[in-house]
């Protein structure tokens, strides 16, 4: 998961870029970048949040109206700084990219464009695999000035090589700005317009309220196999290029994406709050005597809300957050999650004392922050702890770019919700089922019928998922684990 946006506007970018990229820094804390344009390209990447790398100094630097920023949590490759994106290519014309996804076919396609277009991938970054493809589609096209024909055709190119998730954003220098979705639409990408000189101004991000902080307005998704090319003239292209079913991330809407965001015009929170209620039908079934409930911090609170509500429970926020401390799910190593949690979440005894406390929280991946959790309510004198997770049985290595791509991770790999909870040391577990999830997206937008669900139901919608290309996966994922394990010691 990463966060991208791209501007082309009137006055410096730089500032407004640095805006977007802190309002999708959760998508990715790992290490950030921008890159702007100004007649050539002025670049400061590094590892680290947003605030920690740009300077005052640094951002007097990036001059020019058209630029891209990136957040960057990885996936394919290590945390190195040299893998921050944006990526540029010189040639043709000079082209930067950011992306947010993960290309299956990385190691294949490395090979192929060196060995027959004698182009060196220098990182570990797929995102400069799609981008040489891409500029490699272009320059085969070996004209001087690009049409919205020659990028389409060069999407198109783009599309048959590069398997896997895919939301991009790019600028090809005096040329214009390009961003394309996958053809399955995978991963989130949003375009909004403003008028604010002569021409107007259009901004690129994963997320609606990264637009929405920088007030461009007239937003719209970018659909599945769908690219768009804004021209030095500002005219917008929009040509649908791929006709693959639309099957968007459910992870987004449980966990990763902002609850004031829209992911392909559904509100975040709203489906949030479908669910809690939900997920309440189920927990009324297992006829559980309950004192309290308590949402783990943060995605989990709205949900909670609305099944306290339901339930006609009482609602406390008793574990009480540091948001200083970085996401857990998305710190690299397995032991920097285990220590970041107690740091990350103290509890208020008082709220779990002789109580039976239902926790709620969007999902059970690991199972070592949520036996963590139950351990901290039961030291606080919990007579019973509940633990209902939002959304279904976490099984399947994710393949299209979340930190979930080794199966052994699972703690419901094999496992029943009875024996979740023995695991995890939870009185009872309760799970939303996958169909109440597709529902409660569903609801906000009738159009979205097929889902990405791989995690829960193993099913891979870009359908070349083979156990090779899993096994290949689970053993880089390892690797990059245990490097990053030693790297913390
Ligand atoms: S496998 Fe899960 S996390 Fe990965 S893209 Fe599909 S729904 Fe999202």
């Amino acid at each position: 998961m990463c966060g991208v946006v791209g501007i082309i506007g009137n006055d410096d970018v730089v500032r407004e870029l640095y805006q977007g990229l802190l309002a999708i820094q959760h998508r990715g804390q790992d290490s950030a970048g921008i890159i702007t344009y100004d007649g050539k390209f002025h670049i400061k990447k590094g590892n680290g949040l947003v605030r920690d790398i740009f300077t005052a100094e640094n951002i007097q630097r990036l001059k020019g109206i058209i630029g891209l920023g990136h957040t960057r949590y990885p996936t394919i490759g290590g945390g190195r700084g040299e893998d921050a994106q944006p990526f540029l290519v010189n040639s043709p014309f000079g082209i930067m990219m950011a992306h947010n996804g993960n290309v299956i076919n990385y190691k294949a396609l490395k090979k192929l464009i060196f060995d027959k277009y004698h182009r060196l991938v220098n990182s570990d970054n797929d995102v400069e695999i799609i981008l040489n493809v891409f500029a490699q589609e272009l320059a085969e096209q070996k004209t001087k000035k690009l049409h919205p024909d020659h990028i389409f055709k060069a999407v198109a190119g783009t599309y048959k090589k590069v398997k896997g998730s895919y939301s991009v954003v790019a600028y090809i220098a005096e040329q214009g700005m390009v961003a394309f979705r996958d053809p399955y639409g995978i991963k989130p990408l949003v375009f909004g317009k403003r008028h604010d000189g002569i021409l107007p101004s259009f901004a690129i991000a994963s997320e609606s309220v990264c637009l929405n902080i920088m007030n461009y307005n007239h937003v719209k998704n970018i659909e599945a196999g769908q690219a768009l090319f804004i021209d030095h003239r500002r005219k917008v292209h929009i040509r649908k290029i791929a006709n693959c079913p639309h099957t968007p991330c459910l992870f987004e809407w449980v966990y990763f994406a902002r609850p004031d965001s829209f992911i392909d015009n559904v509100n975040v929170y709203k489906c949030r709050i479908n669910l809690g209620r939900f997920l309440a039908d189920e927990i009324k079934k297992h006829n559980l005597k309950i004192d309290v409930v308590i949402p783990v911090p943060d995605s989990a609170s709205d949900a909670a809300i609305e099944i306290a509500r339901k339930l006609n429970l009482k609602y406390r926020e008793a574990l009480v957050k540091n948001r200083y401390i970085g996401r857990t799910f998305i710190m690299p190593a397995d032991d920097k999650r285990r220590t970041s949690v107690r740091q990350k979440l103290n509890p208020i005894a008082s709220e779990f004392k002789n109580k039976n406390v239902l926790l709620i929280d969007d999902s059970i991946v690991r199972g070592h922050t949520s036996r963590k959790i139950i351990d901290l309510a039961r030291e606080c004198g919990a007579k019973k702890v509940y633990f209902a997770s939002y959304s279904p049985p976490l099984r399947f290595p994710c393949v299209y770019g979340i930190d979930m791509q080794t199966k052994t991770e699972f703690v419901a790999r094999k496992a029943n919700p009875d024996q979740i909870a023995k695991e995890i040391g939870a009185d009872k577990v309760i799970y939303q089922n996958l169909d109440s999830l597709k529902k409660a997206v569903n609801l906000g937008n009738k159009k979205l019928t097929s889902f990405c669900a791989a995690c829960f139901d193993g099913i891979y919608p870009t359908g070349d998922v083979t156990p090779e290309i899993l096994k290949t996966i689970e053993k880089e994922r390892k690797l990059l684990q245990e490097s990053q394990l030693e790297l913390n010691l």
